[in-house]
């Protein structure tokens, strides 16, 4: 069969409301999702919201409750997972302790009975990408953690997938590794041209290295978009507290007109723009700001928001300074000063919030 024929060609995956349950519980409510060709798309979110669920449904270890699949406009929702010509990377690796490297890597080309000399070939060729020449007849005991996943990545990469599936592979490296193999992982994915898509919790892991990120929580899609787009423009307020530090306000919203919107937050009356195409209806409404749209000003100042150092936390560049704040969400609002400009606990200041940029809430949507 093949897709519907809103299916453009530069859809790699196509994901047509697809369901999971486990046993009556929800793991995924339906999912629309459509993969660009070559494109490196995250899926982020909290524990349990259903990344590896959606990630397994797309390799075929898991079964879809209802909806429809499409690989490279194959019809894939039937299919087992080894006929889908897709590349997965786990967490723990999964190597084989046995086997050397070229074992490991050669095993997917092994069971495709590909012919001798050219899985050899193939084999070289993929250690040379992951940077493993030197390797090929090494144990994975005998390797470094990083190197291991260089393997697991070679083991995927080797049988040319239509699509790689990772699934947090760099949560057991420790940092600095981390990020090279982020790096890295990119530089691969983009000179190959090929459709990724990668499980992460880790906002920030997701917004330096995607095209396109859909974050997710309670078995749904909350928003997808660019990283500049989820971080600059959050649709909701789960995405807002989920991606990047937020200032969360308690406010009442008295009009609205198109973006603009006239507000109470305790006892100051303020009027901004924000980025929305719609505004939530007059009433108790939460507004968003982030810590680098704020900035300090007198507490007699016009539109000033009242608050008191709590702490000042130096960060070497630039410090941190935390601010009691009684018409805060949660009581706090943080904002960042050059690290000479730090202040003491209990000093009264007031904040300034931009005449454009933030966004307004519901604040009922508000949630974990
Ligand atoms: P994490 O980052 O912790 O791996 P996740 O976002 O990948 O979380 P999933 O593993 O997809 O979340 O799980 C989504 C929901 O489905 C969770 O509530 C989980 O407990 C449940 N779930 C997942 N797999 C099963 C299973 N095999 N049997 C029963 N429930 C499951």
């Amino acid at each position: 069969a093949i897709a519907p024929q809103d299916t453009r060609d530069d859809v790699a995956v196509q994901i047509d409301g697809v369901s999971k349950s486990f046993s009556g519980t929800v793991a995924l409510e339906p999912i629309r999702l459509k993969v660009r060709r070559g494109e490196f798309l995250t899926l982020l979110g909290p524990s349990g919201c259903g990344k590896t669920t959606l990630l397994n449904l797309i390799a075929g270890f898991l079964e879809a409750d209802e909806g429809e699949l499409f690989i490279d406009r194959d019809l894939v929702t039937q299919v087992p997972p080894h006929q889908r010509k897709i590349g997965i990377v786990f967490q723990n690796y999964a190597l084989f302790p046995h086997m050397s490297v070229a074992q490991n890597v050669a095993y997917g080309l092994r069971t495709r009975r590909v012919p001798k000399a050219e899985t050899a070939e193939r084999v070289r060729e993929v250690l040379a990408l992951v940077k493993l020449e030197d390797f090929a007849d090494r144990r994975p005991r005998q390797l470094s953690g990083g190197q291991q996943q260089r393997v697991a990545l070679a083991r995927a990469l080797v049988v040319r997938p239509r699509v790689l599936l990772l699934d947090e592979p760099f949560s057991a490296l420790d940092r600095n590794l981390r990020s090279a193999m982020q790096v890295e992982l990119r530089e691969i994915q983009s000179r190959l041209g090929l459709t990724t898509v990668f499980v992460t919790h880790d906002q920030s892991e997701a917004l330096s290295m995607s095209d396109r990120i859909a974050v997710m929580s309670r078995g749904r899609i909350r928003q997808i978009g660019t990283p500049s787009q989820i971080y600059d423009r959050p649709e909701n307020h789960f995405v807002s507290t989920f991606v990047g530090d937020a200032n969360l306000f308690a406010a009442t919203l008295l009009e609205k007109t198109d973006a603009t919107a006239s507000l109470d937050i305790g006892k100051t009356r303020l009027s901004l723009t924000t980025f929305q195409e719609e505004l939530p209806e007059p009433g108790p409404v939460t507004l968003f700001v982030r810590p680098e749209q704020c900035s300090l000003t007198g507490l007699d100042q016009p539109g000033a928001i009242a608050a008191t150092v709590a702490l000042s936390v130096y960060q070497g560049s630039y410090a941190e300074l935390h601010l009691d704040c009684s018409v805060a969400e949660n009581g706090r609002v943080m904002l960042r000063v050059p690290a000479s400009e730090a202040m003491e606990p209990g000093t009264n200041v007031g904040i300034a919030l931009p005449e454009r940029g933030p966004a307004i809430y519901t604040t009922t949507e508000r949630e974990t």
